[in-house]
């Protein structure tokens, strides 16, 4: 059997070639010389799955989608407190080369626009390297990212120097206000090239995995950068990364994402998929025509929406049961799936308004997978007021998915493998294979 997806892209963009509005970047000149009619999607999934259509592997350059990257590694290499201190986090509702500067402190307002973006680079790399061992750093961080060595197009970047009058004023008036502390030629040189990497929607689509997939390349295994970067990374594209078009973006289509004007556009939907797209002809925002149409078809297609999440929480208790009679009865709470916060209120709300009989409570994990910190110490607290109620409380863990569970302060677990073994001895079929252990009190 042929696979449905690459069928879909390759349909969608059928529909999406009809468009032919837009205009090339011309304010770099290699840029106008782009074919027009190129285009290309690509889904990649966190679990390293890549489908495609069209031109997935015809390379044009990252441009401004460079930047929440290069803004990850300047987050990494630099920590967060200093590069919040040179730029912010609001959306400036301006265009990406507009001079959005907070008055006072002469911040950029984000790193999505260009004076942010140019400062990020700045900020790359341990403090005190040469510029070119700074551009080095941005060049493999975005190539760890892609899971392949990536490369600048010396034609785009020398083009783009040569006319970068806007971004030598931006980095000019950075100077001044001492956001940048070197000279501006140099920084703005180090992000133009930054801005020519040359990429295919399939290495986009990777780098977006990437960042989806909470910082590991799906592919290369590497853990690219930490996850509280990515957490802060998707936040700044959500927000800022389609500059004034940014709002619409968000209600329309959902999913954290950037373009550039070299055509190409990212989404990374968190814990599922990185999207691109490729198609040189930008509307008046600089983002790609066809690219936002395509997106705004996958989301409504595919209920991508980050703000339209499935009902997980309400079957978080999979069942409530007795197992077994009289005295030897065991009151089973059987928890399926994920469990966050709200999972984990159910399990709450379920031992409170069951108010078991039993003596024996279990806490069955069989059917889950995954447990956050916080559902943990929830879950946990539930077995220590069992405990402190008179019930003898097992938690059924044979993955061991429940880290550390000792329910501290009076409270007291059994961990034990099957339900079967939280009955008195004579129902269990091999106490001998048991490995039953108790934490606690
Ligand atoms: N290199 C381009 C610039 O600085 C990137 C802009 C973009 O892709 N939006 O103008």
């Amino acid at each position: 059997m042929r696979s449905v997806i690459p069928d879909y892209l390759a349909e969608a963009l059928k529909s999406a070639a009809s468009l032919t509005s837009g205009e090339l970047a011309d304010y770099i000149p290699e840029l106008a010389a782009a074919d027009p009619e190129r285009l290309g999607a690509v889904f990649a999934t966190v679990q390293g799955a890549v489908y495609g259509a069209g031109d997935i592997d015809t390379e044009f350059t990252i441009q401004s989608i460079s930047k929440p990257f290069a803004y990850a590694l300047a987050l990494s290499d630099r920590g967060f407190d200093a590069v919040l201190a040179r730029v912010g986090v609001e959306p400036s509702g301006e265009a990406f080369n507009e001079v959005s500067l907070e008055s006072g402190t002469g911040r950029p307002l984000n790193p999505m626009i260009n004076a942010g973006a140019i400062t990020t680079h700045s900020l790359a790399g341990p403090e005190g390297l040469t510029p070119a061992a700074r551009t080095e750093r941005v060049i493999d961080g975005l190539s760890a990212f892609a899971g392949r060595r990536l490369r600048p197009d010396e034609a785009v970047c020398v083009s783009e120097m040569e006319h970068a009058h806007r971004n030598l004023a931006i980095a000019h008036m950075l100077r001044s206000h001492g956001i940048l502390t070197e000279d501006p030629r140099t920084v703005v040189d180090g992000y133009t090239r930054q801005c020519s990497v040359l990429v295919t929607a399939r290495d986009l689509a990777m780098m977006a995995a990437t960042l989806a997939n909470r910082g590991v390349n799906p592919l290369s295994g590497e853990r690219v950068i930490p996850e509280p970067v990515v957490r802060q990374v998707l936040s700044v594209m959500f927000t800022c990364g389609m500059y004034d078009a940014a709002g619409d973006w968000a209600t329309q289509v959902g999913i954290p994402a950037k373009s550039g004007v070299a055509g190409g556009l990212i989404g990374a939907l968190p814990g599922q998929i990185g999207i691109a797209t490729f198609s040189p002809r930008l509307d008046p925002h600089g983002n790609s025509v066809r690219g936002v149409c395509l997106f705004e078809r996958f989301s409504s297609d595919m209920g991508l929406h980050l703000m339209g999440v499935p009902p997980a929480a309400r079957a978080v208790v999979r069942a409530n049961h007795v197992v077994g009679s009289g005295p030897d009865a065991v009151r089973v709470f059987q928890l399926q799936g994920g469990i966050g916060f709200a999972g984990a209120e159910r399990v709450v709300h379920e031992a409170v308004e069951s108010e078991p009989p039993e003596t024996r409570v279990a806490v069955d994990l069989t059917m889950v997978y995954a447990i956050d910190d916080v559902a943990r110490r929830m879950i946990l607290e539930v077995t220590r007021r069992l405990t402190l109620d008179g019930h003898e409380v097992y938690l059924v863990d044979p993955e061991s998915i429940m880290p550390d569970p000792d329910p501290g302060d009076g409270g007291r677990v059994t961990v034990v493998d099957t339900v079967e073994q939280a009955l008195p001895s004579p129902h269990t079929a091999d106490p001998g294979r048991s490995r039953a252990r108790t934490y606690g009190a």
